[in-house]
């Protein structure tokens, strides 16, 4: 059996969007059997998915999706560029991987590589996207909708933010991550 490839940080959050997209499906077809028996981490994924539904529920309140729609089918299209895409980072979409989100690259335009025909194909998004209100969206709902809205993202960012920590432990351990 080979050495296993050794990762730098610079894997995870530098490079180019395909660059880390590669690197996320290394690291799942490496670690997700690991990964599966690891009780404390499967119970924050867990947590994690749970708070995404919350948030989306929250969403699906809002009109989140039907408003973006129309923006999407303007000229110019919606907020989701080709440069937002850069945001994701492999550990990150790994996650994604980890739930059994069929991550790929949909695209080859100037929007972002991960829009689809129904929306954003990723459950657990860059915390630039899901922080990310427009005003569209902020006058079509009550503040106590958007102060939910907001809760709920702050606890998925946390619980992501945490599971990326863990990640970072768990290769570090392996002597598989440098830096
Ligand atoms: S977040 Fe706002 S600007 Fe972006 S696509 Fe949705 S409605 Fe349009
Ligand atoms: S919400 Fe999804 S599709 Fe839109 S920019 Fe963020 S990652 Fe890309």
């Amino acid at each position: 059996m080979g050495a296993q490839p050794l990762f730098s940080l610079q894997d995870f959050y530098g490079g180019s969007i395909r660059a880390r997209l590669a690197v996320a499906h290394l690291l799942f077809s490496q670690l997700a059997g690991e990964l599966a028996a690891h009780a404390a981490f499967t119970g924050m994924l867990a947590q994690a998915v749970i708070l995404q539904k919350d948030m989306a529920r929250i969403m699906a309140d809002l009109d989140h999706g039907a408003l973006c729609a129309v923006c999407g089918a303007r000229e110019g299209g919606g907020c989701c560029s080709s440069f937002m895409s850069g945001e994701n980072d492999a550990l990150q979409l790994l996650l994604n991987l980890l739930i059994g989100v069929p991550v790929a690259a949909l695209r080859e335009d100037e929007e972002c590589c991960f829009l689809g025909n129904t929306g954003c194909l990723l459950l657990f998004k860059p915390m630039f996207c899901l922080n990310y209100n427009c005003q569209h969206i902020r006058q079509s709902a009550a503040p106590a909708q958007m102060q939910r809205l907001e809760q709920a993202v702050g606890r998925l960012l946390q619980q992501q933010y945490g599971l990326e920590q863990l990640l970072l432990v768990v290769l570090r351990r392996q002597g598989r991550l440098i830096g």
